[in-house]
């Protein structure tokens, strides 16, 4: 089957078409400045990647745009329309109304926007790139994919926040995790890479990206996770802070005269790797060469994302009473070596021990990192969401 893959932004697109049966990209790209002058990139797999300035207003003309390219004569992956088979969508929050993906009826998509109170950047764009594809393609069945989907198995004690009991009755006020499509395919895929049995296992997930989550999964399912109700808790991030004292927003709110939307920008927008750099590239790549430079700032944001990270792989290792293997994955987790060795030197408590040359030599490669002896297990597992999405969509359209 010919899965297309779409993430909807509320400016911008991603997209992949994957053939299910070899699991190969056929072609991908993105479209950007969506209502704003438009510019959509298009690659087939073996081609050189073809850009064009082109006016977007919609999402529906984005799409449009999107499948023209798809069935272009000329670099065209496919001869038309009909050879795509099923659309997978990447919907950021299901809440507590969607445990699993599910097949996009008119139905769900009144459920999902139930839930857009949630994630009021996210969910309005994922249902518009939805509402699009259901009206240029009729008759393709769509599937929604849940970034909080494989945390919904977390239980109360992980999820309930310290705060009213009310707010979770009135507003659905808990952790509900993000990422999920990730760590779900990194812990299975670790447990397959490694030879262990997942329904037996305690895998933690350090997703390292520009956003960035760790979860602990427990014989396969998802006990605990770093972002809350919404991404901002838990890791240093790119941009964003991450866990503080919720009591620094009042006191920054007076002294910078912010309100709370203001506010909350700062912790989303200009905290994080940038923010401890006063405003600085978060980039690692940039980072590591502004360390190597003598710039202390750089050096105290990647300390403390780094300490961060391995507090929270600590305190995992407590909530499963154990840990067998760490996953290393994402942007970061994938290609900085030195963000992997600091990490691990945390956890030299648990019996962690990795061989530093094949750590300083695996940039995005499924990788074991510690050395025979180590207790627990460490590797590196690629993440593929749009992968992941492409066989969730298989699974329930087939
Ligand atoms: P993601 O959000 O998973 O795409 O991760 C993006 C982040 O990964 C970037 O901001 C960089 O910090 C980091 N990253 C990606 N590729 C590299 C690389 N080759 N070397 C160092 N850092 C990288």
């Amino acid at each position: 089957m010919n899965i297309l893959v779409i993430n909807c932004g509320s400016s911008s697109l991603k997209y992949q078409l994957i053939d299910s049966e070899s699991e190969s990209v056929l072609a991908k790209g993105l479209c950007e400045r969506i209502g704003i002058d438009g510019r959509l990139v298009y690659q087939k797999t073996g081609l050189d990647k073809e850009i064009t300035e082109t006016d977007m207003p919609t999402h529906k003309q984005a799409i449009q745009l999107v499948i023209e390219a798809l069935i272009n004569d000329k670099t065209g992956a496919i001869k038309s329309l009909e050879e795509i088979d099923a659309v997978g969508h990447r919907v950021v929050h299901g809440g507590e109304k969607f445990a699993s993906s599910v097949v996009l009826t008119d139905e769900v998509l009144k459920t999902i926007e139930e839930c857009n109170d949630l994630a009021p950047l996210h969910n309005p764009a994922n249902l518009i790139g939805i509402n699009a594809c259901k009206e240029l393609m009729p008759n393709v069945p769509m599937v929604g994919v849940f970034d909080t989907a494989f945390h919904q198995t977390m239980p109360r004690k992980a999820y309930l926040y310290g705060l009213p009991y009310e707010y979770y009755e009135k507003y659905a006020v808990r952790r509900y995790g993000f990422h999920g499509t990730s760590h779900s395919f990194v812990s299975k895929r670790c447990a397959e890479y490694l030879d262990m049995d997942l329904k037996n296992s305690k895998i933690i997930v350090a997703h390292l990206g520009n956003g960035a989550s760790i979860s602990a999964v427990l014989n396969g399912e998802c006990v605990d996770t770093s972002m809350g109700l919404t991404p901002l808790e838990g890791l240093v991030m790119g941009t964003r802070s991450g866990d503080i004292d919720p009591a620094i927003m009042e006191f920054i709110a007076k002294k910078e005269n912010l309100n709370i939307e203001e506010m909350v920008t700062v912790l989303n927008k200009k905290s994080g790797l940038s923010g401890m750099t006063k405003g600085g590239s978060s980039d690692f790549r940039d980072l590591q060469a502004e360390i190597k430079a003598g710039n202390q700032l750089a050096a105290d944001a990647v300390e403390v994302f780094c300490y961060r990270v391995a507090k929270y792989i600590g305190s995992y290792v407590a909530a499963m009473n154990g840990v067998d293997a760490i996953a290393f994955t994402a942007g970061i987790g994938e290609n900085v070596a030195l963000v992997r060795r600091k990490v691990c030197e945390y956890l030299g408590y648990l019996g962690i021990a990795i061989d530093e040359e094949t750590n300083l030599k695996t940039f995005g490669d499924e990788v074991t990192l510690s050395t025979p002896d180590s207790k627990v297990k460490v590797c590196v597992i690629p993440t593929n969401e749009e992968l992941a999405i492409a066989r969730e969509t298989v699974a329930l359209v087939k």
